[in-house]
């Protein structure tokens, strides 16, 4: 936690790290001590390995999730390897209103006291058609999940995240976030504005806090969206959530303060 020197810029003396730097970054033992970091989407695909790494580097981490039973089994993992204690959130970003996002925050504040980290890693596909024929409550429910949501969690956990030393919010895009691609219809279209959300909210604040926003892409891995969505792929010529879990140390890492309003593509051939 901080004193009121947390209102005013990090001097930007060294040079921020590349993406090259980020992407084959080698974290440190206990790189995230003393640090708290709350993963979306904790219980399956990417955010389960965020979180197991995040742990195992030292971070207490804060399991968010729609599947108890999910959170569950990677709470105890993270026991079971001597990580320091998580919390469970279990909270469906589909429904969930504002005022209970307000309500994490409080309870966040009272009982754990910080928040240094934002991984907003949960994400739904929705459907592979055109814009033309795409359904209307499909795309509202991508776009709360992966979009609305993600704003609206951002917010209500600002006061926390502003009052960390060196906070990070990482969002996470996709390719198509980039580079609109037909037929990713609303999946696509909420990247693109999660991008465009990170540019803003570091417009924002890059000169009156530390807090800084970045937006990771990890690229082609093996989980089980990238199978719903490539489905004759063959999921072994894929990298692994633990293969790319260096950059999503890094952007949470003291390693990576100056690096603000980037999209770093963790595998970036894809
Ligand atoms: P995944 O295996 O499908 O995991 C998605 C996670 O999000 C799951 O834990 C899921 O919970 C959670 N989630 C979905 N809807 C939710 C909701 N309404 N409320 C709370 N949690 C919800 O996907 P992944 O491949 O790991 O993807 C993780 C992120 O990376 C996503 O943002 C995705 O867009 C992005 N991404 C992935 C790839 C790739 O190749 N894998 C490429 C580019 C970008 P349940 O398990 O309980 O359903």
């Amino acid at each position: 936690m901080s004193d009121n020197s947390n209102q005013q810029a990090a001097p930007q003396s060294e040079q921020p790290l590349s993406h090259d730097d980020i992407r084959n970054f080698l974290p440190a033992k206990n790189c995230l001590d003393g640090k708290t970091i709350l993963v979306t989407g904790a219980g399956d695909g990417i955010g389960r390995v965020a979180a197991l790494t995040y742990a195992r580097y030292g971070a207490t981490v804060l399991l968010l999730g729609r599947t108890s039973s999910k959170l569950e089994y990677v709470y105890d993992e993270i026991e079971s390897f001597g990580g320091k204690q998580p919390a469970m959130l279990p909270m469906n970003l589909e429904g969930a209103t504002y005022a209970e996002m307000q309500q994490l925050e409080g309870l966040i504040h009272k009982e754990v006291g910080q928040l240094d980290g934002l991984l907003h890693n949960a994400g739904m596909l929705g459907q592979l058609t055109p814009l033309e024929m795409y359904d209307v409550d499909t795309f509202a429910q991508v776009m709360k999940v992966n979009f609305t949501a993600t704003f609206m969690l951002t917010q209500a956990l600002l006061p926390l995240l502003k009052d960390a030393d060196n906070g990070s919010v990482v969002f996470t895009s996709s390719s198509v976030g980039t580079h609109p691609r037909a037929f990713w219809g609303a999946y696509a279209l909420s990247k693109q504005a999660v991008e465009g959300m990170s540019d803003i909210f570091t417009q924002e604040t890059q000169n009156t806090t530390n807090l800084r926003f970045n937006c990771i892409n990890p690229g082609g891995t093996r989980t089980n969206m990238r199978a719903h969505a490539f489905p004759g792929e063959n999921p072994m010529s894929l990298k692994t959530p633990e293969d790319i879990m260096g950059g999503y140390v890094c952007l949470m890492s003291d390693e990576s303060i100056g690096v603000r309003g980037q999209v770093v593509a963790l595998q970036p051939k894809d």
